[in-house]
């Protein structure tokens, strides 16, 4: 099963039908628990000592299996994990990687809400962050490692700019010093970019996004790669004794590292921060995952194609004064779009309106078929203003690092026609414009 090519496992990918009544689509398992047979086998399900064994779907469920099956055999890892929302992906993996303390290196200009979280409430906890301008200076990372350093942390692009980042760079400053390297793939999705390939231990999605390509179900997921050592002596948690695994280990470690190796990560990100923080995916969420993931190659070629045709228009526009768009072939950071992104970088954009505030906002008014709200990855075509909205928590200094002014709008591309679009784009910004016309000749 997992030597399948991409195409072929985004179908197939972690699913037997004779292990579900031959049922040829994945079923939605829409119940809580499961019988447990006799008060032997019970027990032996208890312990943890019957493989494939459901009890209560906080703890796992048939529907929601399939789903981190299919992504990991995708993104070549070696398990992942389910959660309810993207945010939850990055809490549990910050908590689980840097509980008890720490630091992590990450730059600014990241997801408003998790820049929000990484400032004002994970400090809360303990945990700290060195924020730069620049993820991709190695030099200036390499000197902000410090022995509190737990992990380095990442977008493969970032959001709004798509700024690409280099991922294998990075890798080796993480495993040098010790620490994993955690790659927020959510823009990408496994299609366009696989990190785990270029040294990356754990990616993270926001599968409510490209994943899922739909708009319609909020989750997240957490991909571990398999290969980093937790038993290196930084990470305390994955090292003490957890009395849950007493029954489980074979040996007197029983550790998480000790009983799961390189694999500890993810267990523990499922048998304790999912098991009892308990930010779980419904299995309902998890099938219409899995039914967005059958057309992910299909929607992100066409829809790359087309942002590149809007990155296009956009470029030659005179009332637009910058497109951030690093899929373009004279955009910056060629070399590292040639390295880790031969399909394409993605389907999101963005682009300065030379003009007013208040001409940028007649835009987002003005647009028919752009749908305005804060959400990317979608079917349909969507505009928002991030200064005001998705970003309107970035502290001011941190603003112009994601060029996030007043006339920065971001587009998330569709299955629409080009041509519509375009035009749509066109005409609203002609509205803007004359709008500002009139107004001048009244005045
Ligand atoms: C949307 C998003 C998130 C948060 O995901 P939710 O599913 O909304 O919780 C995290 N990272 C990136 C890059 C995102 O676009």
């Amino acid at each position: 099963m997992t030597n399948y090519k991409f195409n072929t496992a985004r179908i197939h990918g972690g699913y037997i039908p004779e292990e579900h009544q031959n049922a040829a689509e994945v079923p939605i398992y829409q119940n809580v628990a499961f019988t447990l047979g006799d008060a032997e086998h019970a027990e032996k399900i208890a312990r943890g000592n019957v493989p494939n064994a459901y009890t209560y779907s906080r703890v796992g469920n048939p529907t929601v299996a399939v789903l981190e099956k299919r992504i990991a055999i995708l993104d070549g890892g070696i398990e992942a994990v389910a959660v309810s929302s993207g945010m939850a992906a990055i809490t549990y993996s910050i908590l689980n990687v840097a509980e008890g303390g720490g630091r992590i290196i990450a730059p600014f200009d990241l997801y408003g809400a998790a820049l929000d979280e990484f400032k004002t409430l994970f400090p809360k906890y303990g945990i700290e962050f060195d924020l730069v301008a620049d993820i991709n200076d190695l030099a200036a990372i390499k000197r902000l490692i410090k022995p509190e350093t737990k992990a380095i942390y990442t977008e493969s692009i970032s959001n709004p700019t798509t700024k690409i980042s280099d991922v294998a760079g990075l890798a080796a400053v993480a495993h040098q010093a010790g620490v994993p390297l955690i790659v927020d793939n959510t823009f990408p999705t496994p299609y366009l970019f696989q990190p785990l390939k270029y040294g990356a231990d754990i990616v993270l999605y926001s599968s409510t996004k490209g994943i899922n390509g739909h708009g319609n179900a909020v989750s997240g997921l957490i991909v571990d790669g398999g290969k980093f050592n937790w038993n290196n002596g930084k990470f305390p948690q994955f090292q003490e004794k957890e009395f849950i695994l007493k029954e489980v280990a074979a040996k007197e470690d029983y550790s998480y590292a000790g009983v799961f190796g390189n694999a500890a990560f993810i267990k523990r990100i499922k048998m304790k921060y999912l098991r009892l923080m308990g930010a779980v995916l419904g299995p309902f969420e998890a099938y219409l995952e899995l039914l967005g993931l059958e057309t992910i190659s299909e929607r992100l070629d066409k829809e790359v194609a087309t942002s590149l045709k809007i990155a296009h228009y956009l470029k030659q526009e005179p009332h637009v004064k910058n497109v951030y768009y690093t899929g373009l072939e004279d955009a910056p950071q060629a070399e590292l779009r040639k390295k880790y992104f031969p399909k394409g970088i993605g389907t999101i954009l963005s682009f300065e309106i030379a003009g007013t505030a208040a001409q940028t906002k007649k835009v987002v008014d003005a647009v028919k078929l752009f749908l305005y709200l804060p959400n990317v990855g979608d079917s349909r075509s969507l505009i928002v203003n991030p200064n005001k909205i998705t970003h309107r928590e970035v502290p001011v200094e941190y603003q112009a690092a994601g060029h996030l002014t007043d006339q920065l709008l971001r587009l998330s591309i569709g299955l629409e026609d080009s041509e519509d679009l375009i035009s749509d784009l066109k005409s609203a910004i002609a509205q803007a414009f004359e709008e500002e016309t009139d107004d001048k000749n009244q005045g």
